[in-house]
């Protein structure tokens, strides 16, 4: 496929707004892309060059997209950002000038994997001099490039693609392609969560679509996790008592403690299969929005080699900080500080680390998902010892709520923030929000127990005091998987810190957009003066949860206050079918 056709494609799916027009679009793009190209016609699509967990990044500023332009265009310095300042977008900037200069390059026989190559190079190229290097790339990709080429050309390396989809709308891409339903979505969602690389997925389908729909299901099953790909990590129901608990878990469960640190995935993998050294071993961390951290924790991939036998292993875990005088584990505050990329050395000494193992997910090419909680349990437990830095969370197995209270008391007297209570027979649900894992919290004052993860959807200018700071209120939402759209909750005026208030707008100057996301879901009443794409994720705390006709999801949350920014993606918000459940929860 040449990647013209391509941007043809990509000009079709920006001016739908239907979700259903797009599911269709992207039908066609995936059936008309050769089986060795979708991949990266699928990664290409989400502006990227590597599926979303791999730490594959362009390194491009906007200023250096515009160096690109003058230099591929032969225009005077400052041109392009004239240009730019007056449409307000890159892509559009780079169309106008290909316009003047190339545009009798009508048919351009420049194919999707050729250019796919060229971004791959420049996301590669690091070190000295790779500022020019980057912006000489993309100026002779942009010179070559008919006009529409060149629009979608210049926003990828900056994540500006614009098409306003994510992953699950690519799934029924692919399986409208099957057979012109989504009803394979689930059996593709089902694997997705257990490998999320979009691109692989699409890859399987299509090699052997013309062989039949049932055929591509199959090659779908097969798909096993493997180290090196993270799985989407399980979350847990809540519970509003020790009865509540037992009632859900058939009387009988695991108890262990639940941690508030930074949930882990650890990938060990054997020489073989990473083109390593025999006997040798390599090491991955995974984050919960499934960002490749391994760079992050050097301690924790030290002690990985030491103390873990040399297997092709996935375990799931929480990774929290501790004293090493007293042994006791931090506050959440002072084990995200390890979250950074640099000051790495210095911060791991300061704030060590311990992985506390709560799963196995896969040891030595057997998936154990499927498994029972209490099988994959023993599996923690050979692979690791107590005394290490990475080892398995304390566990008791119980029957009775008294000594379930005595469990949740013994683990808020040690700081931490509750419990997590386990079915026996539990399967692991990657991805989902399953009765297997219940959580059981310190319960607040307040109605609302547990606090609201949501995005950032846009801001109105500030008035009064406020205004120094350029955002007065701002508007949040929530993720809905089945829409793929996100919703309003709250247009949130108070509860933030001047710090958190400047923090807002520092932020959200770099999302800005000029018109409403295309998935968002807002009503008249809600609209905002400046729009960001979804991306800035905080935790909000509320008095409790009201029926809202004036917010999209059906529910909003009074008073509303900050209680941090959070490094999570947006798809991975509180979901509208969570608040539903908590909403009916606030009543018990
Ligand atoms: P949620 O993700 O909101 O369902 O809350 C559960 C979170 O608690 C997980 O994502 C983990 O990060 C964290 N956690 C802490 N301790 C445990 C544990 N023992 N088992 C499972 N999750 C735990």
């Amino acid at each position: 496929m040449t990647f013209q056709k391509l941007a043809e494609y990509f000009a079709q799916l920006e001016l739908t707004s239907s979700r259903n027009a797009m599911v269709e679009i992207l039908s066609r793009l995936f059936g008309e892309a050769e089986a060795s190209e979708i991949d990266k016609v699928v990664y290409l699509t989400q502006g990227r060059v590597a599926p979303l967990y791999e730490p594959v990044e362009f390194g491009m500023a906007e200023k250096m997209i515009l160096r690109a332009l003058e230099l591929a265009f032969g225009v005077g310095v400052g041109k392009a950002t004239e240009i730019f300042k007056k449409n307000g977008d890159l892509g559009e900037a780079a169309r106008d000038l290909s316009n003047k200069i190339n545009k009798n390059k009508k048919n351009n026989k420049k194919t999707v994997t050729e250019v796919f190559m060229e971004l791959l190079r420049i996301a590669q190229s690091g070190g000295e001099g790779s500022v020019e290097k980057k912006i000489g790339i993309l100026s002779g990709l942009l010179q070559e490039s008919d006009p529409l080429s060149a629009k979608y050309i210049a926003r990828i390396p900056v994540d500006k693609m614009r098409l306003g989809f994510s992953d699950m709308t690519v799934l029924e891409g692919l399986s409208w392609m099957m057979d012109k339903t989504k009803g394979n979505k689930p059996a593709m969602e089902a694997v997705y969560n257990i490998r999320p690389d979009l691109g692989y997925i699409a890859k399987q389908v299509r090699a052997v679509i013309k062989a039949g729909k049932k055929q591509a299901l199959a090659s779908i099953e097969e798909i096993k996790p493997v180290t090196g790909t993270p799985l989407l990590p399980m979350r847990a129901e809540r519970a509003a008592s020790p009865d509540d608990i037992l009632e859900n878990t058939g009387g009988r469960c695991a108890i262990e403690p639940k941690v508030d640190g930074l949930r882990t995935q650890l990938h060990i993998k054997r020489a073989q299969r990473w083109g390593l050294k025999a006997g040798s071993c390599e090491v991955r961390l995974y984050s919960r929005g499934l960002e490749n951290v391994t760079g992050m924790y050097p301690d924790l991939v030290a002690a990985a080699e030491k103390e873990i036998a040399c297997e092709d292993v996935i375990l799931d875990g929480e990774a929290i900080g501790y004293n090493p005088q007293s042994g006791k584990f931090l506050p959440f505050q002072e084990t995200v500080q390890r979250k950074r990329k640099y000051d790495i050395e210095s911060f791991s000494k300061n704030v060590p680390l311990k992985l506390i193992v709560f799963d196995c997910l896969y040891l030595n090419g057997r998936s154990l998902i499927n498994e029972p909680y209490t099988v994959r349990r023993k599996e923690v437990e050979k692979l690791l010892r107590k005394e290490n830095t990475i080892q398995p969370a304390e566990m008791h197995i119980v029957n009775d709520a008294a000594e379930i209270e005595k469990l949740f008391h013994a683990a808020l007297a040690k700081n931490l923030e509750g419990i997590m209570a386990k079915k026996l027979d539990g399967v692991y649900q990657a991805g989902a929000r399953g009765w297997n894992w219940i959580k059981y919290k310190k319960s607040y004052e307040s109605k609302l127990a547990d606090t609201i993860d949501a995005v950032v959807m846009g801001y109105d200018y500030g008035q009064g005091k406020r205004s120094k700071f350029g955002v007065g209120a701002f508007l949040v939402g929530v993720y809905d998987k089945k829409e793929d759209s996100f919703k309003t909750i709250s247009k949130i005026g108070t509860g933030l810190t001047d710090e958190e208030w400047q923090e807002l707008a520092a932020r959200g100057k770099g999302l800005a957009v000029s018109e409403k996301p295309k998935n968002y879901n807002v009503n008249k009443t809600m609209g905002c003066d400046v729009w960001l794409r979804p991306k800035l994720v905080g935790e909000f705390k509320a008095d409790e949860l009201t029926k809202s006709p004036m917010h999209t999801a059906g529910l909003a949350l009074r008073f509303p206050r900050l209680v941090r920014w959070r490094e999570k993606n947006p798809e991975d918000t509180t979901s509208t079918k969570e608040m539903e459940a908590i909403f009916k929860l606030q009543a018990k």
